[in-house]
């Protein structure tokens, strides 16, 4: 049976040389792949030239929905596909907000940018089609929230609508510059935005409004309700509804696993000042959701501040939070003032950078000062632990790239360290910088072998947290193919797309389940051997990007301070690294192991 709603096979091309831009129906891939991941990665293995330069007209960019997108509950986001500047390797980045049911509503299941204008331009994507549109007037303002509020009142249509925006950040081309949807969520990783910046594409508008047709409407209404009730009456995904991800922090810093100052040490003092629960009694605001999320993850802080003359006025702002900018922005710099913590998640959200990265990179520039590599003339300010203010100001200099060492920064933290030395503590992994989990073995192989090297290629951290309960580490060899398969599920979840949050729901059973009602027939095994295809068919490409394994660095860092498993051995890393050479190499010649049934 086809997919019933055949508007999700358009693709649109845009051709932002040219200025031209053609619609392609290509239903056969979503029924083959199920759109996302799978379809992203297709298409660029159709369109991306193995030697395009990221930063060049030549790189392309993918954004893909799937087939369960605006379905059912969570199915809310969006994969972004593109060659990463921050890598040279690989872009994925998947963000929610009201980015992919916009797309679907717009009658469209991807979207294929390529060329790149000489004016900077914002795109408006109305019902399928795209108008390009001057965004001098845009270009240079210094808040993306700004640049949001405009295009709100610029583009007022009915029915859904998306606004994706860069910031200055990736104008000024910082490797790690993200494009931010909806104001609290983000394409964050791997440089989105400054692809998009080099495209001169400040932003895409995009949306519409029509009728999603249904293959079997009664079965649909069952398996939705059995869907929403998981995720609203059970405990599955309470957590995340009551405190966040940052429901997390208090826990990690218990078992010793939080990334604090660079990783000198995996226990902060202050975790309890910035943890869930105290922002949560004495800073959220309100909570809020991704369309079609009944969950509402997104905690949003709110930060008053006096007006400087005027006593007795005041301005109030919204910050979102979430684990990782709390420990790359918190714990990783040693900041334990929620405040200041707030203020500067606020100037990387204003500037559009990703907030992992940001910490990271501030965080071994703290330690290059501290041991002298770098002088007080590169920094211009005197970087040390906790002092938030002199980050913000770090942030904007980051940006504005005033110097040689700031312009280094702005490559990110394995680029400025083979630059200025202090490699053994410069926290990336296949050059991207670390997510907030020091659990173990698994959670740093995990970013290593991972095909975007983050921690939600494969959950090596879960992995580790799990391993606490039993007596016995596994070996290498077992602990890689765990990984491997775990990460060929997510292909799955990538491709539909489902949010990553809600994974103990969309079990194989039930997607398969899920997916007749839409009209797509599959077993439990063929989604499962689908997710094997699809990563291996990823990681070829990765390959033809010209990623080697044996260039992965692994940060001396890692071995030095004490995880919740002990202190990492470096043979057990090696060990693991060389069998996961050996296994890719099978994946990728078409050896597709059988598929283990899920539980
Ligand atoms: S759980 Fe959170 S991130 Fe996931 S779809 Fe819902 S609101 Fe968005």
């Amino acid at each position: 049976m086809p997919i019933a709603d055949r508007d999700l096979g358009r693709i649109l091309y845009v051709d932002l040389t040219r200025k031209k831009q053609w619609t392609e129906d290509r239903l056969d891939l979503f029924e083959k792949y199920l759109g996302g991941t799978g379809v992203a990665t297709r298409l660029l293995l159709e369109e991306l030239p193995r030697n395009a330069d990221p930063l060049g007209p030549d790189n392309v960019i993918v954004f893909a929905i799937g087939v369960m997108t605006a379905m059912y509950p969570t199915a809310s986001k969006t994969v972004a596909m593109f060659r990463s500047p921050l890598t040279g390797n690989l872009g994925e980045s998947h963000a929610g907000g009201r980015s992919a049911v916009a797309m679907r509503m717009a009658g469209l299941g991807a979207v294929v940018i390529k060329g790149a204008s000489k004016t900077p331009i914002y795109l408006s994507i109305k019902n399928g089609k795209a108008e390009f549109k001057d965004a001098t007037a845009l270009w240079g303002v210094r808040s993306t929230y700004t640049v949001g509020r405009v295009l709100r009142e610029r583009e007022p249509w009915p029915g859904t609508r998306s606004i994706m925006r860069i910031g200055r950040a990736g104008e000024r081309l910082v490797r790690y510059a993200g494009v931010v949807t909806e104001t609290y969520r983000h394409f964050g990783r791997l440089g989105l935005g400054a692809v998009m910046g080099a495209k001169k594409l400040k932003a895409i508008v995009i949306g519409g409004r029509r009728r999603i047709k249904l293959a079997e409407p009664k079965k649909y209404k069952e398996i939705y309700k059995e869907l929403y009730d998981k995720a609203v009456k059970t405990p599955l995904m309470r957590k995340y509804h009551d405190l966040g991800t940052p429901a997390n922090i208090l826990f990690l810093n218990k078992i010793g696993a939080f990334p604090t100052r660079n990783l000198t040490s995996s226990r902060f003092e202050d975790a309890h000042r910035i943890s869930g629960e105290h922002m949560a009694e004495t800073r959220l605001a309100r909570r809020v959701a991704c369309s079609h999320c009944p969950v509402a993850c997104i905690h949003i802080a709110s930060i008053r501040q006096e007006y400087p003359h005027e006593k007795y006025f005041y301005t109030t702002r919204y910050v979102s939070y979430d684990y990782e900018p709390t420990y790359s922005l918190g714990s990783m710099l040693g900041i334990g003032d929620e405040e200041g913590l707030l203020r500067l998640i606020e100037e990387v959200e204003v500037q559009g950078l990703d907030a992992i990265s940001t910490g990271v990179v501030l965080a071994w520039a703290t330690e290059a000062y501290i041991r002298g590599l770098v002088s007080g003339r590169d920094t211009i300010v005197q970087p040390s632990w906790g002092d938030w203010e002199t980050y913000i100001e770090m942030v904007r200099l980051i940006v504005d790239q005033p110097n040689e060492f700031y312009k280094t920064l702005a490559l990110g933290s394995e680029e400025a360290a083979r630059k200025y030395g202090g490699i053994d503590f410069a926290m990336a992994f296949g050059r991207n910088e670390m997510p907030g989990y020091h659990v173990g073995p698994a959670t740093h192989l995990g970013y290593l072998i991972g095909a975007r090297h983050s921690h939600l290629d494969n959950a090596g951290y879960s992995y580790d947290e799990k391993k606490l309960k039993e007596n016995e580490y596994p070996p290498p060899e077992k602990v890689v193919d765990d990984l491997m398969e775990e990460e060929a599920w997510r292909q799955i979840l990538s491709s539909l797309v489902i949010c990553f949050f809600a994974r103990g729901i969309y079990k194989p059973g039930i997607v398969a389940e899920a997916l007749k009602p839409l009209g797509v027939r599959m077993s439990e095994e063929e989604i499962l051997k689908l997710g094997w295809r699809i990563y291996s068919e990823k990681y070829r490409l990765k390959f033809e990007l010209g990623f080697r394994i044996e260039d992965l660095r692994i940060p001396r860092r890692i071995y030095e301070t004490l995880t919740p498993h002990g202190m990492i051995r470096e043979e057990y890393m090696e060990e693991a690294l060389s069998y996961f050479k050996e296994r890719i190499a099978e994946i990728i010649g078409q050896n597709i192991p059988s598929p283990k049934p899920q539980v």
